[in-house]
């Protein structure tokens, strides 16, 4: 399955038994986004919460 990416509009590619809340990169710009549910069932993207950075803590 392939979605339009929301940042530049680039080709990402999702797997066929990717689920939500796996996290897809975009070749073009190099976003992160999780993939989410809508309501009617089909997959939808948003910006995954950049981790791996080190907060201090
Ligand atoms: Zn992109």
């Amino acid at each position: 399955m392939k979605k339009e990416c929301i940042d530049c509009g680039g080709e990402l590619n999702i797997p066929d038994d990717a689920v939500v809340g796996e996290i897809v990169s975009c070749p073009d710009c190099g976003g992160d986004f999780e993939i989410s549910s809508t309501s009617n069932g089909s997959m939808d993207l948003k910006r995954a919460e950049s981790v791996g950075e080190d907060w201090g803590e």
